[in-house]
């Protein structure tokens, strides 16, 4: 496909810098410049925007981001073999797209906000450290972030356990902090053979947006209560919680304790968290 910035098309750039895809890294690669730019889109204006994505790849998301306007992207890419592409898209866009190379789940993101700009995330993340990462993002003491949205491509079945809420098959752990601090929704599915080489599955493009005021609630008990209630999700909630309290604990919430952890909304586990 030609390319709008100039650039040459992907296939190129991968073949000449030998980008064979290792499974290893998750590396599935969006080639179809029209699909990154929607991906791009889905977070909104990037007029003045310092944007962070986590592996950029041969950079054809960081591309599209690029080519909207962003201010600057701050890329963590962990495969060296990367690097040169990537620097040619920065010479192309000199001052606006700096990579650092490592594990993006070693890297303080909040320490890199830079305080006069928004930061927005967006990124096509590795399977086998997606969810992590996203956990860390929401896990903060500080609350509003440092973030004002995060626009992340996922598994479609993450990406269900991220937006579920109570009465849904996929609601779980993911689903009550997600619920909890952020407003999520699903934007668009993309198949698998919009990938080079295609995943097993289809992925989704999932935007979060943080809420302002969210419920109190100590984050290390909320874990707590969910990891118990859905550890044995079949379970009554008086057994399930027992280690915590059980029947005392599910009175002073003012919660039944015959009820199941999915029939639970995200203000009920808060309710229970501030009651251990
Ligand atoms: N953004 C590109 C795209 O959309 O075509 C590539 C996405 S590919 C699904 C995932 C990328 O994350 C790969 O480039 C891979 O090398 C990189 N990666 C894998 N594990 C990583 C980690 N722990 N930290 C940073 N980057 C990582």
């Amino acid at each position: 496909m030609a390319a709008l910035d100039g650039l040459p098309p992907l296939r190129d750039v991968i073949q000449r810098h030998g980008l064979d895809a290792r499974k290893a890294l998750g590396q599935n690669f969006l080639l179809d410049l029209n699909l990154t730019q929607k991906v791009a889109r889905t977070a909104g204006s990037l007029e003045g925007v310092t944007v962070f994505e986590v592996g950029p790849g041969p950079g054809g998301l960081t591309r599209a981001i690029l080519a909207l306007g962003a201010a600057k992207v701050i890329a963590v890419e962990r495969d060296a073999r990367c690097l040169p592409a990537l620097a040619e898209i920065a010479d192309h866009y000199p001052g606006r797209l700096e990579v650092i190379e490592g594990d993006a789940l070693k890297v303080d993101f909040a320490a890199m906000a830079p305080p006069e700009s928004p930061v927005k995330i967006i990124a096509n993340l590795p399977y086998n450290v997606g969810t992590q990462l996203l956990v860390n993002w929401l896990l903060p003491d500080r609350w509003p972030p440092f973030w004002q949205s995060l626009t992340l491509m996922f598994q479609k079945e993450v990406g269900q356990r991220i937006i579920a809420g109570e009465d849904d098959d996929h609601y779980g752990r993911l689903g009550v902090l997600c619920g909890w601090r952020t407003k999520a929704h699903m934007a668009f599915d993309i198949s698998p053979q919009a990938f080079t080489p295609p995943p097993k599955v289809t992925s989704t493009v999932v935007h979060l947006t943080p809420r302002e005021n969210p419920i109190p609630c100590a984050v290390d008990k909320l874990e707590k209560v969910t990891q118990a209630a859905f550890g044995q999700r079949r379970k009554m909630l008086r057994q399930s919680l027992k280690p915590l309290g059980g029947e005392t604990l599910l009175h002073k919430a003012d919660i039944d304790p015959q009820r199941r952890a999915e029939t639970l909304s995200v203000e009920e586990f808060c309710r229970l968290a501030n009651c251990l």
